[in-house]
């Protein structure tokens, strides 16, 4: 028996474990049942076991809990880094599109500044939906060889005023120039110690119409701020265009841009319940003639000499601002 005691106690681990082949493990069983010694020993043993595989299981639980809070943060990081990659990726990808559509009308103005003729015509409607009052504008300028003419013609189904028709005349880069107030028949020759008209001036004014795309703001700023404008294709006056938009709660603002000849034709900028304005441009090359740009007969007017001197230090602004 001390014999057999021997063996089975060798073979107790396995047997507790399971490991046993099943004569094996007949034979332990029934070692067991006969001796009383060795039956001891197997429950001492059991009992030990069970505590341990109580704590391994606790220590399971908590490895697959430590592994799920793990996965969940890799998520999480993952997530983030998409975020931080694709988010500034989408900003940029939109940038380059907006800015690629109306760097095209920029550059079509551009071609203009070399041009020695051309007639620039900008159609204006506003409308204040406060004070429920409704204006229209048109302004020509004519720029032929270096002399120039505008004409502004305004009307309003609410309002009347006196000059609704004026004109003016003169020289780029002078320090005179003559204004006519059609309606009052009346002519002012103005003299000034600043330029009136810079070369392109007029040009100018689509330049603004496209802002803020003709305008460096800094870089990451022009980013951000031209990423922000969406894109759509739509249509006027039959005229496929591009049209840039950038919209808040209060407000939105379109630039509309001919989509076959990459002009700029139509600006959109509308506070909701405050006021609508909307403007058209067109500009045409080699229409102007001389006598588009030179002073009409000014018999029956009357003829008024204005000297209009600014302190110095305020030529340099004046000279910067256009219209
Ligand atoms: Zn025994």
């Amino acid at each position: 028996m001390k014999n057999e005691c021997d063996i089975v106690k060798d073979l107790l681990p396995s047997y507790v474990a399971d490991l046993l082949s099943t004569n094996t493990n007949q034979f332990v069983k029934e070692h067991l049942d006969s001796c009383q010694k060795c039956r001891k020993l197997y429950e001492g043993m059991k009992k030990t076991n069970c505590d341990n595989e109580e704590e391994e299981q606790i220590e399971i639980k908590h490895l697959k809990k430590y592994n799920r809070h793990m996965f969940i943060l890799k998520v999480i990081l993952v997530i983030l880094a998409l975020i931080i990659i694709i988010l500034p990726l989408i900003i940029f990808i939109k940038f380059y599109i907006n800015t690629n559509v109306a760097s095209k009308a920029i550059n079509n103005v551009n071609e203009y500044k070399n041009a020695s003729n051309y007639l620039l015509q900008i159609t204006e409607n506003r409308i204040d939906f406060e004070r429920n009052k409704e204006q229209f504008y048109i302004s020509k300028y004519f720029y032929k060889d270096g002399q120039y003419k505008t004409e502004t013609h305004f009307y309003s189904p609410n309002v009347t005023v006196g000059n609704p028709d004026t004109f003016e005349y003169g020289v780029i880069n002078s320090k005179e120039k003559t204004e006519i107030e059609e309606n009052q028949k009346l002519c002012y020759n103005i003299k000034s110690n600043y330029i009136f008209r810079r070369e392109s001036e007029f040009l100018d004014l689509l330049m603004i119409a496209l802002q803020p795309f003709s305008e460096d703001i800094g870089p990451l700023i022009n980013i951000w701020v031209r990423a922000g404008y969406k894109l759509r294709t739509d249509t006027y006056n039959g005229k496929k265009c591009y049209v840039l938009k950038t919209d808040s709660k209060t407000s939105y603002k379109e630039i509309w841009i001919d989509k076959e000849k990459n002009t700029l034709i139509r600006t959109i900028e509308e506070i909701y319940n405050k006021s609508y304005r909307e403007k058209t441009y067109s500009i045409k090359t080699d229409v102007v003639t001389n006598e588009d740009v030179t002073l009409p007969d000014l018999s029956g007017y009357t003829i008024k000499n204005i000297e209009n001197n600014i302190p110095d230090k305020d030529i340099e602004i004046y000279e910067q601002l256009v219209i």
